[in-house]
């Protein structure tokens, strides 16, 4: 009888033993996971503290006060009740069912705090800002230049906060270069160096207020979203638009421009700084999602685009002025020029279609040059992040070790060149041959190195491959 007694006893030792673990495993997934308000759905880092209800109900202290006083007004208003943000009309019978058993969405993982590489409250002086892209970004010399000042001056005036006194000027800027020469490229370096926050946007996508598109607004609601919702954070950030020549004033159009000038004209209060009123955790205003302010003064606004024929409409400046003095001989100097873009001027601009009040905003207006050959090549091993070192840290962690022969590389940017994509293009073109090599090398353990070859990119020969037998023999030999 003991015995069984002691047997029982343990059976229920056993039982609370795995209890214990249920509840630790429960403790661990409460760690991992956040309540959601049952009314308004927004996540308890968003809305708070949660209040428990039975039945893993969880409501928020701002349903619940509006709950309070909607019952204490007296009468039950139903319109009041639609105010209520996610607020929908609850059958209280079916509470029951549409509970989910687990009332809660998973936290996100706290993020390391990352130490920018260039402390915006600590700026050091351009030249060292422009060393670190330098370190990213092959050539644009003068474009890294200009950013690098105005990154400084910028930044310089947001921490000692002196628009009141002399008023600064915003250092908004304007970027004119071919596709794929590292406009985007450029300030995406600048944002990860600074450890700021960063949105991009196309300005195609916009269009005025109340017509189908993105408002303008919207570029400031992704910022938030860049930010994690930190509006001191999204305060202080870049805010990238590409295409921006897209917006340019239609010519010779008698219809309402709503996605050209009136787009301009929209942004102009942005860029200046304004007070814009965005949605948190959506890119459009609807009753469900509550509203934040956002003060656009210290955001950096930095436009780019390819702006075609822009070329052409400074040559014919150029031409017109020289005809004045030097006649005809002249003329075709220009037409040769492949640094015409660096002779723009506001009145080009203007004449492209870009509103003077616009590019008033943009102060600081500076180009990059279309890639050459001999800039693919070093794009390709170069910077800190080279395509080709991401391929052979890839294949060295199969101990294999990979080598381009400098025709090679040639023979690569020669391909890219011609698809007059600029950078863009070497991805593609490295992705196709490398595709075989990455499939077939893994196969093979005893491969020890590849070699890519003219040959291998021009389609006339293989790489070369050595054997790990063999490299030892060499190297004993
Ligand atoms: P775009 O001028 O059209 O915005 P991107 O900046 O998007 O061109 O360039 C496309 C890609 O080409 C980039 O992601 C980058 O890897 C590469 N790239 C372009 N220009 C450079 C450059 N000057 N130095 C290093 N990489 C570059």
């Amino acid at each position: 009888m003991a015995d069984n007694d002691k047997t029982l006893d343990n059976e229920t030792e056993k039982i609370d033993e795995t209890k214990v673990t249920v509840e630790n495993t429960d403790k661990k997934d409460d760690d991992e996971y956040e309540k959601v308000c049952f009314i308004c759905r927004r996540p308890e880092s968003v809305a708070g503290k949660m209040i428990n209800l039975p039945n893993n109900i969880c409501v928020c202290n701002d349903c619940m006060q509006k709950s309070f006083d909607i019952m204490n007004s007296g009468q039950i208003d139903y319109s009041q009740l639609m105010n209520i943000p996610g607020m929908q009309f609850i059958n209280l019978a079916d509470v029951e069912q549409t509970v989910p058993k687990q009332q809660k969405i998973k936290k996100k993982k706290e993020k390391e705090e990352r130490k920018p590489l260039v402390d915006i409250n600590h700026l050091p002086a351009p030249h060292k800002i422009k060393a670190k892209l330098d370190e990213y970004v092959v050539g644009q010399e003068y474009a890294k230049k200009a950013m690098s000042v105005a990154v400084y001056n910028h930044y310089k005036r947001v921490a000692t906060d002196t628009m009141d006194e002399i008023e600064i000027e915003k250092s908004n800027m304007l970027m004119i270069g071919p596709t794929g020469s590292g406009k985007t490229y450029l300030v995406k370096t600048l944002a990860r160096l600074l450890d700021v926050p960063l949105a991009i946007t196309d300005a195609t996508s916009l269009t005025e207020a109340g017509y189908i598109g993105d408002d303008i607004e919207s570029v400031v609601s992704k910022l938030l979203a860049a930010a994690d919702n930190d509006v001191e954070k999204a305060e202080q950030g870049i805010i990238f638009i590409d295409e921006i020549d897209k917006i340019a004033k239609k010519r010779n159009s008698s219809q309402r421009d709503v996605s050209g000038e009136s787009v301009q004209q929209g942004m102009l209060k942005l860029l200046e700084g304004s007070q814009v009123e965005v949605p948190v955790g959506a890119n459009s205003k609807n009753a469900m999602v509550p509203l934040t302010t956002v003060n656009t003064r210290n955001i950096l606004f930095i436009c780019g685009g390819a702006f075609p024929e822009l070329d052409n409409m400074i040559k014919e400046r150029l031409k017109k002025q020289a005809s004045i003095g030097f006649g005809a001989e002249l003329k075709d100097k220009y037409d040769r020029d492949k640094k015409i873009l660096e002779k723009v001027t506001l009145e080009d601009l203007r004449k492209f279609g870009m509103i003077p009040e616009f590019l008033g905003r943009l102060p600081i207006v500076f180009t990059l040059q279309g890639l050459s050959e001999e800039m693919l090549v070093q794009i390709l091993k170069e910077p800190k992040n080279a395509i080709l070192k991401q391929y052979q840290k890839l294949l060295a962690l199969d101990e294999v070790k990979l080598t381009f022969d400098e025709g090679a590389l040639h023979a690569i940017a020669k391909k890219a060149m011609k698809k007059d994509t600029g950078a863009r293009a070497l991805r593609a073109i490295i992705e196709e041959f490398m595709l075989d090599i990455m499939y077939e090398i893994p196969k093979d353990d005893s491969i020890g190195e590849v070699t890519i070859t003219k040959e291998y990119i021009e389609g006339t020969g293989g790489p070369v491959i050595a054997l790990r037998s063999q490299q030892v023999m060499r190297i004993g030999s």
